[in-house]
């Protein structure tokens, strides 16, 4: 399927949309998450214009990857949790609702049941 330029991730890469910025690179940026699952929930994205991880560059993932595991070690250092979930779905049928490509970064403490 065609990439949706609309969607609000790309509207927030272009700045047209607000955000808290948390990390920016050549190949990616990382923002606190909206409605978050916990304190501390990020999203980690590509920019280059990807539905899914499955359209993204080797060069995009890769990069998505290693920022994606920074994020979780800072993450998991700043705020002392157990465990850090992260979670990452592709396509509607998957649970994905923003069609651009993002990797979820959320403290997870024992006990505790997410909605992914
Ligand atoms: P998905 O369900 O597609 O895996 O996750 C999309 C995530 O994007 C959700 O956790 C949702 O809270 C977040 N989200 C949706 N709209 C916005 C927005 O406008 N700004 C930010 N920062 N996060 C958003």
């Amino acid at each position: 399927m065609a990439y949706d330029s609309n969607n609000i991730f790309a509207k927030i890469l272009r700045g047209e949309a607000p955000c808290v910025r948390v990390y920016e690179d050549e190949h990616t940026l990382v923002f606190m998450d909206l409605m978050p699952q916990a304190d501390g929930h990020l999203l980690v994205i590509p920019k280059e214009p990807a539905e899914t991880l499955l359209d993204v560059s080797e060069e995009g993932a890769q990069a998505c990857i290693r920022v994606t595991r920074r994020m979780a070690i800072a993450v998991k250092k700043a705020l002392g949790v157990e465990g850090i979930h992260i979670a990452q779905l592709n396509g509607v049928a998957a649970g994905q609702t923003v069609p651009h490509c993002h990797f979820h970064v959320i403290p997870h403490e024992k006990g505790v049941v997410l909605r992914m």
